[in-house]
């Protein structure tokens, strides 16, 4: 058992179905400690950074698509941080198998989850898979005065006589 950081994103088909809510609903059955929330217009280089790890799938630029918001016309996610102890498997057991159709029905996927024609999994949520994950996410997707907490080391920095904290 050890206390973890996990990166939750309510991908815009959660946000176009009005499930954020749900969502949120859900993962508060994990008993977790929400540390950072904000609602995030995604730009190609961050959704390329943050699935880097798939850039030789087939299916890859209708990823970025996707989390862009290019497929749903709303270019918006819901960027969330929870802590506590097993943080990981906890959520990724609410949010379910990848691919919605393979989900738990009562998971968050199973139950609002979509296979496209393409072949996309529009499954309404992001979980890291690891702390190492969870790390690099977080990192990418938060600034560290935007989490209640320091998670990770950070330092200050000068930028036009304007002292500012980022990670280290
Ligand atoms: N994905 C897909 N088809 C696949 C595998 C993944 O459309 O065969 C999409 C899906 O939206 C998934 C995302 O790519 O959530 C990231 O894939 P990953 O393998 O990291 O799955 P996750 O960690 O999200 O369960
Ligand atoms: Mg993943």
């Amino acid at each position: 058992m050890a206390i973890e950081q996990t990166l939750i994103l309510v991908k815009p088909d959660g946000l176009i179905k009005s499930l954020t809510g749900n969502v949120i609903s859900r993962l508060s059955e994990a008993k977790l400690t929400i540390m950072g929330a904000k609602v995030v217009r995604v730009s190609r280089e961050l959704a390329i950074k943050h699935y880097e790890h798939l850039q030789d799938k087939p299916f890859f630029e209708e990823l970025i698509q996707y989390i862009m918001g290019d497929v749903h016309k709303t270019y918006r996610v819901l960027a969330l941080v929870y802590q506590g102890e097993d943080a990981i498997t906890k959520i990724r057991d609410v949010v379910g198998h990848t691919d919605p159709e393979q989900a738990n029905p009562v998971s968050i996927r199973g139950a609002y989850g979509r296979v496209t024609r393409a072949g996309v999994f529009e499954n309404v949520v992001h979980a890291s898979s690891s702390a190492e994950d969870a790390e690099k996410e977080i990192k990418l997707w938060f600034m560290p005065e935007e989490i209640v907490e320091d998670l990770y080391p950070v330092k200050e920095i000068t930028i036009n006589e304007v002292k500012k904290l980022v990670w280290a």
